[in-house]
């Protein structure tokens, strides 16, 4: 039985997320094939189809999936799945949308979030806000899981050679329709693929004040992020968040500046190589979790650290 992964992309290009994913469906051992659902998307099926450990790329490109509507994409998954024992997609909104509504509409239970594969149905994955870590057998037929990025390395996305096969299905989705889309344009690394992020709390004050990490983060190159609270305060928008209900972080470097370090913040960070905390509470639980922690005014040392960089 062979494994599909519904890739990751925007149409233009596909996201590095996938190749976690890739990594991941190579460890179950099978041969792997890479879903493409989009519009006008053969610069993606390019890149899919040079991906290490892919064996063959599905090609489902139509106006009817241009925003990949989980209603549709789900149906045509479905029409798919015979043949396919293990149904993965990475743990990103938009893994996390589709998925669960493919193993529904296959009767049987999803696995979310998967950190390591132990065998073909046996899985890890944290709970409880990544405070303990459960590990999973499933018996059903097919395995459907999301997979979080951060728990294997990416693939090559060079060296593969895939066949295509493009799928003939046009399934519309007559449930809902995309009506538009606002996104935050920038010039750093994409969060989740950063390998050096600074993220300011509740601390930063205002929105103002995070032009403070953007001196140290353009020094770095590294992707800024933020607590809830600095979210739900308004300072950055929301796809800064990191955490539980944020994204799920684990750079080789996180910079954590007026953040008190909630389990609910941890969750989204705790597993980043080296953590640094720069916070003028020296209580602040951030401090039982930095490699490195600076007790300090952060609009004192932010600035300090900037300098020397
Ligand atoms: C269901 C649920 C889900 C949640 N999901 C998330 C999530 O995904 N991500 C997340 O982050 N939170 C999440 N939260 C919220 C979480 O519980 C905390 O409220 C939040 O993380 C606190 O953010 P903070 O550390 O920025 O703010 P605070 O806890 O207020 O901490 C601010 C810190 O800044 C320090 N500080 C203040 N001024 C300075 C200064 N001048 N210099 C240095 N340090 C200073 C303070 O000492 C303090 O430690 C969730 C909560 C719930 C209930």
């Amino acid at each position: 039985m062979s494994i599909l992964i519904l890739a990751e992309h925007d149409n233009k290009s596909l996201k590095p997320a996938t190749l976690n994913t890739v990594t991941a469906a190579t460890q179950i051992g099978a041969d792997v094939h890479l879903l493409v659902v989009g519009f006008e998307c053969q610069t993606v099926v390019e890149q899919a189809s040079q991906v290490a450990g892919v064996s063959k790329v599905l090609v489902a490109d139509n106006a009817v999936y241009e925003h990949q509507l989980a209603e549709n994409v789900s149906k045509l998954v479905v029409d798919i799945a015979s043949g396919y024992g293990h149904i993965l997609a990475p743990a990103t909104t938009t893994g996390k949308n589709t998925l669960p509504r493919v193993a529904a509409l296959l009767n049987v239970a999803q696995l979310s979030d998967v950190i390591k594969v132990e065998s073909a149905d046996t899985f890890v994955r944290p709970i409880y806000a990544g405070n303990a870590i459960a590990t999973v057998k499933t018996t059903d037929t097919v395995k459907v899981l999301t997979v979080r990025s951060t728990g294997f390395d990416a693939a090559a996305s060079t060296g593969g050679n895939a066949e295509r096969e493009v799928l003939s299905q046009v399934i519309a989705s007559d449930r809902s329709r995309f009506v538009k889309e606002q996104l935050a344009e920038s010039d750093r690394p994409e969060l989740t693929a950063a390998s050096v992020i600074i993220s300011g709390g509740r601390g930063m004050g205002n929105g103002e004040n995070f032009k403070l990490l953007e001196g140290v983060a353009d020094k770095l190159g590294a992707a800024i992020g933020a607590s809830r609270a600095a979210v739900d305060a308004g300072f950055v928008p929301n796809d800064l968040q990191v955490g539980q209900t944020g994204k799920t972080v684990a750079p080789d470097l996180y910079i954590a500046v007026g953040i008190s370090g909630a389990i609910q913040h941890l969750a989204g960070m705790k597993d980043s190589k080296v953590i640094v905390a720069i916070n003028k509470d020296e209580d602040a639980p951030i401090f039982q979790v930095a490699d490195y922690g600076l007790v300090a005014d952060l609009f004192d040392a932010v600035p300090e650290l900037e300098k020397s960089l």
